[in-house]
């Protein structure tokens, strides 16, 4: 018998999704709402050891009718996935609001319709791969892009549905069977996910989804030898552990990871777009990874900036993510809240400057004030560590060496935005600073085909476009002596 609950009159089954039906396990984990903590949204299934193994089996067992089937069939069903998602817009993203509390606006209008558009351009994409063919010396040559196998894809609480499609789409597109495994804090949207893939009709064991804890299950999947490639998104921490764990199966691994990014504004910046921008850093309430948290504002515009800064943010509206007038959404989860105050209170103690904010904003609830701080040095926690909450930090340069160098001065290097009017400073400083993705007076604008991921340890590999699908494919160097082929 399948478990589901109704949440708010939509239908979300708690079980996993493998070998295209649910599969239950006795123990469960509780997912709760971050706009009423004390809400208990979902009991879900806890994978474990035995869950991972006959997933990993199922996903073998999928793999070998998927990589059989033509680029052209599989394109149709990842079509036909993405029109079920947005067929199902509104469910999708309420349930996602409910489970992650991000605001229901923007993911009604933004961020659920991006899970649709990745599978359609990878399903497009594939379609549109020619492999290199060339001549030299005495052999005729090819590149034979070959499907890799079972790929296994850890996805963070953060926009779990765009980020868990974004990743699983190159993998199907390539011919390989997935095993998603979404995050324990928001596991909803992706369980109805798995209903989607039912209808979409991918063949039994093509396309499955784990439920569970990231050090149980998901270290039980990483680690299976019948695994051919993880991609994962989250933090640098656990990306060591699954990284070992590939290193041990000697199988390719991509972590897309944390940030710490920077936002240069320039004295020839256009100054309003720059400051309402850099207080948009606040969006998701910092809940995310690309956000430039650091501001770096050149001295002689510091006062000016600062004064519109805070007037901005005193126009902040903390509020339910359901309110589409809401700008500042709760955390997550009562234990990132911690994570955050910690962050924080560590500040005030090292004597940072908080310029605004700085509290948890009201006891039993789960929202942060909107917080900006400006550090004793360049050397204090909250400028070398990522937060991933709405706490930004202000520096002032005096000149564009001096701005690169504060850019680069971390170990991450995820991105990067330059506010300037100025075309050589654009071209300069872009090229400077370290990072997978550099925006010129602008943010978050994503071209799918373009490569993703990050310096540093922001992340290791490239997903997006051919990136994406040559990451879960094995590569064949095909040579033909010349007139030694007969028809
Ligand atoms: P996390 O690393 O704690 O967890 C991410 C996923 O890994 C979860 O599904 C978790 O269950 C799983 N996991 C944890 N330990 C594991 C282990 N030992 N083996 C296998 N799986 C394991 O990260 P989080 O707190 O969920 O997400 C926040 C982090 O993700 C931030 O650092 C953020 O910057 C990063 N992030 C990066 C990107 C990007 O594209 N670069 C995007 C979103 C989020």
């Amino acid at each position: 018998m399948s478990n589901k609950v109704t949440i708010n009159g939509v239908e979300v089954s708690t079980d996993h999704y493998i070998n295209g039906q649910r599969i239950s396990s006795e123990k469960k984990f509780s997912v709760i709402n971050p706009n009423n903590p004390s809400e208990i949204l979902a009991e879900v299934s806890r994978g474990d050891e035995t869950t991972a193994k006959f997933a990993v089996s199922s996903a073998r067992n999928g793999f070998n009718v998927w990589s059989e089937m033509t680029v052209d069939e599989r394109s149709l069903i990842m079509h036909k996935l993405a029109d079920l998602i947005d067929s199902h817009i509104d469910d999708i993203s309420l349930i996602e609001c409910l489970d992650m509390g991000m605001r229901h606006e923007s993911l009604r209008n933004r961020v659920i319709p991006r899970g649709a558009r990745n599978f359609r351009s990878y399903a497009d994409i594939a379609k549109e791969y020619k492999p290199r063919k060339w001549h030299s010396n005495t052999t005729e040559n090819e590149i034979q892009r070959m499907p890799s196998g079972v790929s296994v894809i850890i996805t963070p609480w953060n926009a779990p549905f765009m980020l868990s499609t974004w990743k699983c789409a190159p993998a199907l597109a390539a011919g390989n069977s997935v095993i998603l495994k979404p995050a324990e804090w928001s596991p909803l949207s992706a369980s109805l996910l798995g209903d989607l893939i039912d209808e979409a009709g991918f063949p039994p064991g093509v396309f499955n989804i784990v439920q569970g804890i990231g050090e149980e299950v998901g270290a039980a999947l990483v680690s299976n030898p019948n695994v051919n490639r993880v991609s994962f998104t989250g933090s640098p921490e656990a990306a060591r552990y699954i990284g070992k764990s590939a290193a041990e199966n000697i199988i390719p691994f991509t972590g897309e990871l944390g940030g710490k990014s920077p936002l240069i504004i320039f004295p020839d910046a256009d100054f309003d777009a720059a400051v309402k921008k850099a207080v948009g850093q606040f969006d998701d309430s910092g809940q995310v990874c690309l956000a430039g948290t650091r501001l770096l504002v050149h001295s002689s515009i510091k006062e000016k900036f600062l004064k519109r800064f805070l007037e901005l943010t005193a126009e902040q509206k903390l509020g339910p993510s359901f309110d589409d007038s809401t700008e500042i959404t709760p955390m997550i989860h009562p234990d990132h809240l911690k994570n955050v105050n910690d962050f924080v209170s560590r500040a005030k103690i090292n004597g940072d400057k908080i310029l605004c904010g700085g509290n948890i904003y009201k006891k039993g609830h789960l929202w942060f004030e909107p917080t900006l701080i400006e550090p004793l040095s360049n050397e204090s926690e909250v400028i070398q560590k990522e937060i991933f909450g709405p706490v930004l930090t202000l520096q002032t340069f005096n000149d564009e060496s001096e701005a690169v160098e504060l850019a680069n001065s971390t170990k991450y290097g995820l991105s990067g935005m330059v506010y300037t009017s100025n075309k050589a400073t654009a071209q300069r400083v872009g090229r400077a600073v370290r990072a997978g993705t550099v925006w010129v007076n602008c943010f978050l604008i994503r071209d799918l085909t373009a490569p993703f991921g990050g310096f540093g340890i922001s992340g290791i590999g490239r997903e997006g476009g051919d990136y994406g699908i040559d990451f879960h494919s094995d590569l064949k160097t095909f040579q033909v002596l010349d007139n030694s082929l007969t028809d």
